[in-house]
């Protein structure tokens, strides 16, 4: 079966005065229809370069793309011509970024900036786009979607204006969305209403989802599975509940021990020691060893290459069998 989406061994550069940018380092990975990945890292992993060479928002250059192939229902994104993939991106595949502040236009009501879509890609008359985006509104949840659809972006909260972010992002029925850090300027509450939304519109729709998140904790009642990235690479695959009861990968685990815990108030935070690594000058061996508490000597001259532990989990750790043992220094 053709997946949904399929990045296969995906390398992107940046070519800078100061050298050349390693972001995304041999990337593989599948979605399909229903099914919500999420994909996590620290920022500098590599997770939102490779979500843009998706929608091919890459500026290029400086960004370079030279190895991998984007298939979207078995067709090579990085082969289309520029006409072509404009009909894919931000209509079949969408996208919903974090600041919904900056990404909406502040002299324009919110019922103008989504109908507009409406009328651009669907050809419709204003009334009926308007009459379009306040069923949108009210899909998102928006409370009084007809009186406030001509409202401005500022006379929202911020997580009801990340809510008409993605009404616009899914107004014309994408079939992969993805979510770039789509909560991670709301507070709590408001970050888990926002999930719950994307769950529901993705469930009722069957779209595939990517959410990529620097937080383990707000994906977990969401995904399906889990890509781990670290340095450009993913260092772990697996289903979400089994990636939460037990990592493969020492830095998956150093992630889950970071999450903030409501019982263990006031304990000291975990924290990953250490810098993420310095994509113009990567550690040799494994990326991971100059943070890594299970560390052995072949780790820095051997990098290890992510491989099939069992079922559908993967890892990149030469001792990932010590890591799935619960050993911890
Ligand atoms: Fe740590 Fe070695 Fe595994 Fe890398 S390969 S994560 S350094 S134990
Ligand atoms: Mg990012």
């Amino acid at each position: 079966d053709t997946p949904l989406l399929a990045v296969e061994d995906l390398h992107v550069e940046f070519h800078t005065r100061a050298g050349v940018v390693r972001a995304v380092n041999g990337v593989n990975y599948t979605l399909n229809p229903g099914e919500t990945l999420a994909v996590l890292g620290e920022s500098g992993s590599g997770k939102s370069v490779t979500a843009q060479a998706i929608m091919g928002i890459l500026d290029m250059p400086p960004a370079v793309i030279p190895e991998g192939r984007i298939r979207f229902r078995g067709t090579d994104l990085l082969k289309l011509s520029d006409h072509d993939r404009s009909k894919v991106r931000g209509q079949r595949i969408a996208m919903v970024f974090q600041d919904a502040l900056s990404a909406l236009n502040p002299v324009f009501t919110v019922g103008w900036q989504i109908s507009e879509m409406f009328q651009v890609h669907r050809g419709m008359s204003k009334r009926d786009a308007m009459a379009k985006a306040v069923e949108l509104m009210d899909r998102v949840r928006i409370p009084a979607a007809k009186q406030r659809v001509n409202d401005y972006p500022h006379q929202f909260s911020g997580g009801m204006r990340q809510r008409i972010m993605i009404a616009m992002s899914i107004a014309l029925d994408p079939e992969v969305l993805i979510a770039d850090e789509p909560t991670t300027a709301l507070d709590v509450t408001v970050q888990a209403q926002i999930m719950e939304l994307l769950g529901e519109l993705q469930r009722e729709s069957n779209m595939g989802l990517i959410l990529i998140t620097h937080d383990l904790g707000v994906v977990a009642d969401v995904a399906d599975k889990i890509s781990v990235m670290y340095g450009g690479r993913i260092v772990e695959n697996a289903p979400v509940h089994e990636i939460y009861r037990n990592p493969a990968h020492p830095y998956t685990k150093g992630l889950l021990e970071s999450i903030p815990r409501v019982d263990l108030k006031g304990q000291e935070l975990y924290a990953i020691k250490g810098m993420p690594p310095n994509l113009l000058d990567m550690p040799s061996g494994c990326a991971f060893h100059p943070r890594c508490p299970y560390r052995q000597d072949d780790c820095v001259s051997d990098s290890p290459q992510l491989h099939v532990i069992g079922g559908a989990r993967s890892s990149a750790c030469h001792y990932w069998r010590e890591v799935l043992d619960g050993g911890n220094e």
